[in-house]
């Protein structure tokens, strides 16, 4: 037997169940068919932290319930970014009241806590730049913006000093049943292992699917940049019935906004930016730093072991928009079954940190004096728009599951992420990451094997 167990995809679940499971003596693999782990959490994520409120199932709603309450502990000790805005729910309408009241209704039937019927009077005291007329709106304490790709990050870094094998571009190809366990095949490898766990859309004829459902709206998201005039406070929504647009608005501190607009058609982004207007003033498309659309799905997310008995596979399968929220509660079910049936006992040494690391941005200038002093490269800007050090880019490379690629670093230090989008530091982040990785200028690539950064050399210089 290769593994005792073989988790199959990097994204946040697969992470999560990682680190949960490096906990106890077993003998752990992870494949990831791209260079990098959580690379499908992208940027395309509002980052919400829900608490129960949204959405219409009230066993996603338990699991978000529990996993807010994980997560608030799990970031601080992670050092991940977690900031509780609390959200609003506002209804501009006697229609939208009467959504309100189902939803606050929903909320105190499920045990929800912290949440309140406020009026416009409080509305507009703790959002002053919301522009539309309020009714009456629900005030939630318990919603977080959090940074998704960094927990994922900071699950895989302490998985992996905890010794789970991370196996990055290698592609699983067929799981099927032997009489040894399950065996999985990758366009590398094959291997045996008593219990797999699938977090992929992967299915093969041997182990049954579970059908995707058509999306049931499409959502345009728009980033803005910070402006005081126009800031959220906390997580705003309005309260969308069945024949109206939705509207919500994420703040990210000093990074800016995203405002999303979902509809159950795609909109123009003329229309998008018409209907944002109706919460904030003066919007121009030109504003918009990024835009991105995504399709909305049924809240599915379905984690079956009824074939754990007989085979020893568990599929994790989701498309849910409070899937980083639910994560921690799935890790630890998920950990709990394996852990139970193969009889595990806990490592005495696992360590439980994350390798330290500076944001060069957030500290103060005695503390920037002082990691000057231990490393110069600190002193190096590299990224001015978002102030990221060159002493900052080589760790975010050697630490553990290191960055290979362009898209990697900027994940991990915040870089090309400011006004310029790169337009100044991308040349030196390449030639940062040729270095540490000892390869040439042209073979560093943006994210997967077929996205070089620099294609040719167009002149044969000595050096570039
Ligand atoms: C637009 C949008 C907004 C969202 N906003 C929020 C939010 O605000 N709050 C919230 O809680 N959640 C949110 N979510 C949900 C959440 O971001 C995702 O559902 C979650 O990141 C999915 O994680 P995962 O590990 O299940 O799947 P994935 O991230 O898809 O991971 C699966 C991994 O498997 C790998 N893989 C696939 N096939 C193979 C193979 N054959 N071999 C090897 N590896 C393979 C993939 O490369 C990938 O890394 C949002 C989702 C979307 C789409």
């Amino acid at each position: 037997m290769d593994y005792d167990v073989i988790i199959l995809g990097g994204g946040l679940v697969g992470c999560a169940v990682a680190y949960e499971l490096s906990k106890y003596n077993l003998n752990i693999a992870l494949i990831e068919k791209d260079y990098d782990i959580a690379d499908d959490i992208s940027f395309i994520n509002t980052a919400i932290v829900q608490d129960g409120l949204q959405g219409t199932n009230d066993l996603i709603a338990k699991l978000q319930i529990i996993g807010n309450n994980m997560l608030g502990d799990l970031c601080d000790k992670f050092g991940v970014p977690f900031n509780r805005t609390g959200s609003l729910i506002i209804a501009e309408d006697d229609d939208q009241e009467t959504k309100l009241k189902e939803i606050y209704n929903r909320a105190i039937k499920r045990g929800v806590s912290g949440v309140e019927f406020i009026d416009e009077n409080n509305v507009k005291e703790l959002e002053p730049n919301l522009k539309c007329d309020i009714k009456k709106a629900i005030y939630s304490k318990n919603t977080a913006v959090i940074c998704p790709y960094d927990l994922a990050l900071a699950y895989a870094e302490i998985a992996f000093d905890n010794g789970v094998n991370f196996r990055l571009e290698e592609e699983v190809l067929d799981i099927q049943k032997s009489t040894l366990g399950l065996k999985v095949a990758t366009n590398k490898n094959k291997f045996t292992c008593k219990v797999v766990v699938n977090t992929t859309p992967y299915e093969t004829d041997d182990i049954e699917s579970v059908v995707m459902e058509k999306p049931i709206d499409k959502i345009t998201y728009c980033m803005m940049e910070k402006d005081d005039s126009r800031n959220f406070n906390h997580i705003v929504y309005n309260a969308k019935n069945k024949n109206s647009s939705g509207f919500h608005a994420v703040p990210f501190g000093n990074d800016g906004v995203i405002l999303a607009v979902r509809n159950e058609e795609s909109l123009e982004l003329n229309d998008v930016t018409e209907y944002i207007s109706n919460f904030i003033d003066n919007v121009d498309i030109s504003e918009f730093s990024n835009i991105f659309k995504e399709d909305i799905h049924k809240e599915l997310i379905m984690i079956d072991d009824s074939d754990f008995d007989k085979r020893g596979y568990i599929k994790v399968t989701g498309n849910n928009f409070s899937e980083v929220t639910v994560a921690p509660a799935i890790a630890n079910m998920i950990c709990e079954t394996i852990t139970n049936n193969l009889n595990c006992t806990e490592k005495k040494d696992f360590i439980d940190k994350r390798r330290e690391f500076y944001r060069f941005k957030d500290l103060s200038n005695e503390e920037r004096n002082e990691i000057i002093k231990i490393d110069p490269r600190y002193a190096n800007i590299v990224c001015l728009c978002s102030l990221v050090t060159e002493a900052e880019i080589i760790d975010s490379i050697r630490r553990p599951l290191g960055a290979r690629t362009v898209e990697g670093v900027k994940r991990r230090t915040g870089v090309t992420l400011g006004n310029c989008q790169g337009a100044y530091c991308l040349s030196r982040i390449i030639s940062i990451l040729a270095r540490e990785t000892n390869k040439k200028l042209t073979d560093i690539v943006k994210d997967s094997k077929n996205s070089k950064v620099i294609r040719n050399r167009v002149k044969e210089f000595d050096e570039m």
